[in-house]
């Protein structure tokens, strides 16, 4: 028997963009990941995804969005084009979109945040990188 998801919001600092982040999991059971790239060490970005649960960016009408891609650029990492908060990643596999949060744009931050483990993909071909992503990440609503 499965636990209720449980929703938690976050978004970025001025608030035209936001996201909605559902999961089973108990704060304490999230695996929180310190990604070991310049654009995630660069933010102190400490992310986390639940192949279970649901997730939703709410980027408001008319604001600007940027969507970074770099690397492999097999993924969106959403930046507000107003304030400069990274919210999250999004990606469009064959198997459907899938995304991650930034944990640190959660509202309220969760009290008890499990330790991040360091992360380092720098080694993924495309390939890998797309099937991770899609077995790790979180279904997506819908690219944003
Ligand atoms: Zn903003």
């Amino acid at each position: 028997m499965s636990s209720p998801l449980q929703t938690f919001q976050g978004g970025c600092h001025c608030g035209a963009l936001g996201f909605s982040f559902a999961t089973a999991l108990a704060v304490s059971a999230w695996r929180v990941r310190a990604c070991s790239c310049q654009f995630c060490r660069a933010h102190g970005a400490l992310t986390t995804s639940d192949p279970s649960g649901r997730l939703a960016f709410h980027p408001e009408p008319g604001e600007p969005l940027q969507r970074y891609r770099f690397g492999l650029k097999t993924a969106d990492f959403l930046v507000c084009g107003r304030c400069g908060v990274y919210v999250g990643a999004q990606i469009a596999t064959a198997q459907g979109a899938f995304g991650i949060i930034n944990t640190l744009a959660l509202r309220p931050l969760p009290t008890r945040l499990p330790a991040a483990v360091d992360a380092d993909y720098g080694a993924e071909s495309t390939s890998e990188r797309i099937a991770r992503r899609a077995q790790r990440w979180t279904p997506l609503a819908e690219l944003v």
